[in-house]
Order: C-alpha cells, then sequence, then structure tokens
C-alpha cells in the first residue's frame, strides 16, 4: 500500500485540464493536468498552483504562402471561482499585486491560478502570455509562480508538506521557502537545507537549450533573488543561473520521465555538484480523459475490436472533413502524427526521400495526418510546420495538417488513427505521453526506441520499433540510419500487416492495448511519486 499521507503542493506553469481552458501549450502542461485528475480519482491529498494566462498559448493560423503565424486571444474564464485571496510579490522594486482564482470543476483536485491582470497594478501583462516570451518578462511570470504561489498557499491556509516543482519554471518557490526560514532567524546554510527536505522536482526536457539560464544580475535586478546574495544564487544555479541546476540543488530528490529519460538526465547533470538523485518515474496518462472506454472492454473479449475502432476513425474522416474539406479513405491507413514543431522531433522526416514516399502518397497506401504549433520564437520549427502545409497541398488526398493543434485534436487523432508514428532523434524525446493514448486506443506504435517506447515496445507484438535504439552526435549521419529503418520496417512490416494480414492486425491492437492500459494509467504515476519521491 502506497502511504498518502503527504500533503503535496504542485507547481507548473501550464495545465491542460480541458480544451476550452487555454492554461497549456503543450505535453508539460497536459501531464499536469492529467495528474490532478488522478489526484481527485484516488484521492491523494495534493493541490495545485498555476497561472491563470489572459491570452494562454499561441493560436496557429496559417496565411496564404502557408507559413504559420502567431495569433493571441483574450480569454474569458468564467468557470473560475474567486477565492478572495489577494498576494503580493514584488518585480523590478514595484508591488505586484495577484488575484487567485480556483478551478476544480474538470474532475481535478483543487487548482489555484495567479492572476495579475488587475487595475490596481502598475503592470497587468506578466499573466498575458505562456511562453511568450524568454528574458525578464519569463522571470517576471516565475515570480509569480513560484513565490507568489508559496504565499497564496499561505493565505489560503492550505498546509503543505511537499513543494513539488513540475520542471525548474517553479524554482523561486524554494526561495521563498528559504526567505521564510531566513526571516524567522535561519543561516542561508540551515535555510537551504532544510527547504531540501521538503521540496521535489522533475526535470523534462534533455535538450540543452530547453533549460533555462538567466545572468545573475537580471535576477537581482527583478527581485528574483528575494533576499539572497549574489554569491548565495551562485553557489545555488551557478552563473548564468541555471534554473535546472538551481532545482537539482534545491530538492531532496528529482526524478526523469522515462527509464532512457532518467540516464539522459543523469549524464547530462553529472558535473553538477551537491545535486539531488535524479530517479525514472515514467509518465502516464489519465485514462478517462484520453481513451474510449469501448476499446478497453473489446480488447478483454466484450466487443468487436475493429469495428469500435472504425468508429473512432470515422469521427476522426468527419473532424477531418469537417475542417479542412477533404474526405479521407476510410479503407485506407492513416497515419497520425501530432507534436510540438521542434527540429530533434523531425516532423517532416517520413517525406525525406520522394521517390519512396509519392508512389504511398500517390496511390493512398498511406494518408497521413500532422498536427503541431511551433514555439512562438521559433523560426527552425516554423520552417517545419510550413513544409508539412506544403506537402498537404502536393497531395491533398493524402497528406492533411490540421491547425492549431489542441486537446481537442490530441484526442481526435489518437483514437482515429491506425498508426502513431512517432520519429525524434534519441535521445531526445523525454517521454512521449501521445504515444501511450494511441497505445490505449489500439492506434499501434511506430517509433524510434525513445522516450517511453524503448520500456513499452515489443516489436511485431504491440507496435513497431525502428533504429534499433542507433545515437549519434552526427546528425546527418544519425538522420540517414533512422531513415533507412523506418521505410524498412513501414514497406516490409506496417503495409503488409495492415493489408494483407487483418487478423494479425488486430490481435496487435489488443495487444497493444493490454500491454499499457495498466503500467501506463495515472494510477501507476501517483503511487510512484508518492512512494519514490515524497517519502
Ligand atoms: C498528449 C498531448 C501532448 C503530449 O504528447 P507528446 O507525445 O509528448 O507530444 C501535447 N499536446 C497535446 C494537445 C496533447 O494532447
Amino acid at each position: 500500500m502506497v502511504k498518502k499521507e503527504q500533503r503535496v503542493a504542485y507547481f507548473c506553469m501550464e495545465y491542460g485540464l480541458d480544451t476550452k481552458m487555454k492554461t497549456y501549450a503543450g505535453g508539460l502542461g497536459i501531464l499536469a493536468g492529467d495528474y490532478l485528475k488522478g489526484a481527485k480519482d484516488h484521492d491523494f491529498p495534493m493541490v495545485g498552483i498555476g497561472i491563470k494566462w489572459k491570452q494562454g498559448y499561441t493560436d496557429q493560423r496559417i496565411d496564404d504562402e502557408g507559413k504559420p503565424y502567431d495569433a493571441y486571444h483574450n480569454y474569458d474564464y468564467d468557470f473560475l471561482e474567486d477565492t478572495g485571496v489577494k498576494v503580493t510579490v514584488t518585480i523590478r522594486r514595484q508591488d505586484i499585486v495577484c488575484k487567485v482564482w480556483k478551478v476544480d470543476q474538470f474532475g481535478n483536485v483543487p487548482l489555484y491560478l495567479l492572476d495579475t491582470d488587475l487595475p490596481e497594478n502598475p503592470e497587468t501583462w506578466i499573466t498575458g502570455q505562456l511562453y511568450g516570451w524568454f528574458g525578464e518578462e519569463r522571470i517576471a511570470q516565475e515570480i509569480v509562480l513560484g513565490i507568489g504561489g508559496v504565499k497564496a498557499l499561505r493565505a489560503l491556509g492550505i498546509d503543505t508538506d511537499i513543494y513539488h516543482f513540475n520542471e525548474g519554471h517553479a524554482l523561486f518557490a524554494g526561495f521563498e521557502l528559504m526567505k521564510e526560514k531566513m526571516d524567522q532567524g535561519a543561516s542561508f546554510e540551515s535555510a537551504w537545507e532544510e527547504t531540501k527536505k521538503e521540496t521535489v522536482f522533475t526535470t523534462h526536457t534533455p535538450v540543452l537549450q530547453g533549460n533555462e539560464s538567466h545572468p545573475i544580475e537580471r535576477l537581482m535586478y527583478m527581485g528574483a533573488n528575494n533576499g539572497l546574495t549574489v554569491e548565495q544564487l551562485v553557489e545555488l544555479g551557478g552563473a548564468p543561473f541555471n534554473m535546472t541546476v538551481g532545482a537539482l540543488r534545491l530538492s531532496k530528490k528529482s526524478n526523469a520521465v522515462a527509464e532512457l529519460h532518467s540516464e539522459t538526465a543523469n549524464d547530462m547533470w553529472s558535473h553538477v555538484e551537491g545535486r539531488s538523485e535524479i530517479i525514472p518515474i515514467t509518465n502516464c496518462i489519465h485514462r478517462p480523459t484520453w481513451v474510449d472506454e469501448k476499446m478497453l472492454k473489446a480488447a478483454e473479449g466484450e466487443g468487436d475490436l475493429w469495428q469500435e475502432h472504425m468508429k473512432n476513425k470515422r469521427d476522426l474522416i468527419d473532424f477531418i472533413e469537417d475542417r479542412n474539406g477533404i474526405r479521407l479513405d476510410e479503407d485506407k491507413m492513416i497515419i497520425g502524427f501530432s507534436r510540438r514543431a521542434a527540429p530533434y522531433k523531425r516532423s517532416d522526416f517520413i517525406f525525406t526521400d520522394e521517390e519512396v514516399i509519392a508512389p504511398l502518397l500517390e496511390s493512398k497506401t498511406i494518408q497521413i495526418v500532422f498536427s503541431g504549433k511551433a514555439h512562438p520564437l521559433d523560426d527552425n520549427g516554423k520552417k517545419i510546420v510550413k513544409s508539412l502545409v506544403k506537402m498537404a497541398k502536393q497531395y491533398p488526398e493524402s497528406v492533411i495538417f490540421l491547425e492549431n493543434y489542441d486537446m481537442t485534436i490530441g484526442k481526435m487523432l489518437t483514437r482515429g488513427s491506425d498508426v502513431w508514428l512517432n520519429n525524434p532523434r534519441r535521445p531526445k524525446e523525454a517521454s512521449g505521453t501521445s504515444g501511450m493514448k494511441a497505445a490505449m486506443n489500439g492506434v499501434l506504435n511506430f517509433s524510434t526506441l525513445d522516450g517511453w517506447w524503448p520500456e513499452a515496445c515489443e516489436h511485431g507484438v504491440n507496435g513497431w520499433q525502428f533504429g534499433d535504439g542507433f545515437e549519434s552526435d552526427d546528425e546527418a549521419e544519425l538522420d540517414r540510419h533512422d531513415l533507412k529503418a523506418l521505410y524498412k520496417v513501414l514497406k516490409e512490416e506496417v503495409l503488409p500487416t495492415y493489408y494483407e494480414n487483418h487478423e494479425k492486425w488486430v490481435e496487435m491492437m489488443e495487444a497493444s492495448i493490454n500491454s499499457t492500459k495498466e503500467y501506463y494509467a495515472i494510477k501507476r504515476m501517483l503511487d510512484d511519486y508518492y512512494s519514490k519521491l515524497y517519502q
């Protein structure tokens, strides 16, 4: 039995609880949302702390030339509950008031969202756009989340045993916990020691640039140091100050989000002295949100698995016709691919060799549906989106690009596709929860051995791998290797099974569902966090 006594405050910049609540960007937020829902379902004592983003994350639009651009809208979150609580933080020597809202109507434990869009504030835009900026504005947002978040817990009277920083964004919460102790007379060293005992950290990205850092002077000028001196900041996070390094040093324990990711993360941060141990706890999903219950039943023999899948496939085909005016063929294979457009994820990889891919697209042997946003400041990611849109124009009957990836598109695609393609450059994908959604819906994963997939894959039984786990620092070499493997497995195994061995395909769907539905359902992750990280 996992002990549930520890009362946890979970801090995250983003939460994906519902498609209409635009407080998320991608995988990090979806994980946080699923976690809070799981805590509610299974009665774990937890609250979430986050930010009420007035304009959320970017809305992706595509212009006439097929280039993506960013649009922002103000959202009315009229379903939020006003707690009546306000707390004040200091940013650039100015007092900034944060109003605290409460959300608990999406089947989640209480989530408190801080909001600076108030008439009394000299600046109201700090909580304007999620990941809209990198420099001073990002620090301001993180002061609201971390320092404001701890103050909100105190003002709300919520007793907390464990502070969980989901990503380095929340690190300044640790500075506030230290300040509370130092205000009571503790030394820097003992405040650090005591804070460590109540803090844990989850790291999410093995891509170095994804680990935020700031010049020390900037933190001082912004007031993020919260009373700490320059020397103390450097001791915690180095110079420039790295948020991940700081979080590793301020926590008693850390985790990575898959087995392979924990190896990568431990190598990546091995030079950091005095850091916490990074253990693996592989991500999970909230099944009621993502998985068609009828597929789970059918995989246990209660119903016709293929017919249930075809209903989901037709729903997807209708959805695409509604949005893009094109009707895909339900008797031909649909490959789904939706994820952030970032270079290491290689979204347009399958198109690399036109000689191989053109005949498959022209004959509609494969139909591919893409969706994915690039980060607003990522020009390379935008080029990838542009190339996907170009392919959709060139092969309108067999390549689809769905604009503005969100939870609705994620759910449609991970239910209605036949195959879930995933081709990141190993080992850059930390986990990849969309593959779990697909697997439990009987959508067969076809993926490089990265993120969660090396743990779950039984090649030819519950999905397929390609690339054999090959890694290389030479990206061109890695791409050549993986591309050859992708085409080989696609042509020799995936396509023949789909078109010529229907019985085996349905067996694989069943194996896909039954081999993942328990281990990758959120209860296992809650048990692991409580027993391995919080205790
Ligand atoms: C599931 C999901 C994600 C995370 O999936 P990855 O496999 O990590 O990309 C991101 N965004 C949305 C909208 C999702 O539904």
